[in-house]
């Protein structure tokens, strides 16, 4: 492995602090390094391998349409792409569908259809987004504007301007706004923030405003959609209708694939040639995320009950250094006590056979692949209580 690093050290841009392992192949929710050792995935590749590694439901579906078709443009259609936006459809209840290709593509697609919804009805003054304090909505130079973290508006400006942002459940502060809002942008759970589920009453509260005022709600549902919280999505608990819902990390099951979904208000915003993109809703990536679908369909109702219990032995570990959990289904954000440094836990935790996440700035956030099973997570709950119960 330390010949993979040095070469990374010579030749890789060195924009992550990546955690010293290489590995080399996984198989179900067990990942192995170049020197063959095994560990448990409690990471999912961030909240991606929802179907876990080398799944041959996944695999043979990819296979079969990486012989048959690959990619042909937006350009014409493709039965894949058919299928799986009706798919979509109707697991959400919403009418009609993007493709892209990650998370924060999802997202400039959703400001757009936001922008030119209310440019449409009211000319241009009101092309405000107005975004949550602790949120994450992506890299590129327009979702770092959205991103409501001080310490990703740094370096890169001017970033797109037309972004404010508001505290998360302070309704007053999202009532007072001027008169140039066109949309609110909002994780129903927060994730890369420290996995902070926004309040139920909160999200109503907003959604109705938005309704009043003709503003578009947009979910950003990059980490929580596509079973990660029980739900297909996480609106779906929470009695919301958004205008518009992004999702992309877990949908192909481990190939890059995003996009979103307009519900009725928004369905019609875009026409040709208002939004497009070369690699979106590839036949691969379609046939992919059908696969993840099937797969994930009998798995779905156990994800909350699983998530629970998770968390419930987390709770009756007793660790001095666990201060509680907080999220839904298998998006479990475990807050460490003061002092305590994530990322060093982390580290151990992979030294010791385990990979986590980290969230915000006191927490380990957990994302198993959804189909793990009782083995799985007892033997990596094993690994995180004698890993964090020691020293
Ligand atoms: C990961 C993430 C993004 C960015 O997705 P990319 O695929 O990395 O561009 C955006 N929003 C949320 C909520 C995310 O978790």
């Amino acid at each position: 492995m330390q010949q993979i690093f040095e070469t990374y050290a010579a030749h890789v841009l060195p924009t992550y602090g990546r955690f010293p392992v290489a590995f080399v192949r996984g198989a179900g929710c067990r990942l192995y390094d170049a020197a063959d050792r095994a560990y448990i995935d409690f990471a999912s590749g961030i909240g991606v391998n929802s179907v876990g590694h080398a799944h041959p439901v996944w695999v043979e579906a990819v296979a079969r349409q990486a012989a048959t078709l690959t990619h042909v443009s937006n350009l014409y259609y493709s039965e894949p792409g058919g299928r799986l936006a009706a798919r979509l459809t109707a697991l959400s209840g919403l009418r009609g569908v993007f493709f892209a290709n990650s998370g924060a593509e999802a997202n400039e697609g959703a400001i757009k259809v936001a922008r030119k919804y209310s440019h449409d009805r009211y000319g241009p003054d009101r092309s405000t987004v107005v975004t949550l304090s602790g949120s994450f909505h992506g890299r590129t130079v327009t979702t770092l504007a959205a991103t409501g973290q001080e310490v990703f508006h740094r370096h890169f400006g001017p970033f797109t301007a037309g972004f404010r942002h508001v505290p998360p459940g302070d309704f007053e502060a999202l009532a007072a706004q001027p008169d140039d809002v066109c949309a609110v942008l909002l994780e129903p759970i927060q994730g890369e923030g420290g996995v902070w589920p926004l309040d139920g009453g909160y999200v109503r509260q907003v959604a109705a405003l938005c309704r009043e005022r003709d503003w578009l709600l947009l979910c950003d549902e990059v980490q929580t959609g596509i079973g990660r919280t029980g739900d297909w999505f996480a609106f779906q608990s929470l009695g919301i209708e958004p205008d518009v819902v992004t999702f992309a990390k877990g949908i192909a099951g481990g190939l890059p694939f995003g996009g979103f979904l307009t519900g009725a208000r928004a369905a019609d915003t875009l026409g040709p040639g208002d939004h497009a993109t070369t690699f979106g809703g590839t036949p691969l990536c379609c046939a992919a995320a059908l696969a993840t679908l099937d797969i994930l369909t009998p798995v779905l109702p156990g994800i909350k009950a699983k998530g629970a219990a998770l968390r419930q032995a987390i709770a009756e570990m007793g660790l001095p250094r666990v201060t509680g959990t907080r999220g839904a289904g298998l998006m479990i954000g475990v807050a460490l006590a003061p002092g305590e440094t994530p990322r060093d836990w982390a580290e151990r935790l992979l030294r010791a056979g385990l990979v986590v996440l980290t969230a915000g700035q006191d927490a380990l956030r957990l994302l198993p692949p959804l189909v793990i099973g009782d083995d799985d997570i007892a033997a990596g709950l094993a690994i995180f209580q004698a890993t964090l119960g020691r020293y």
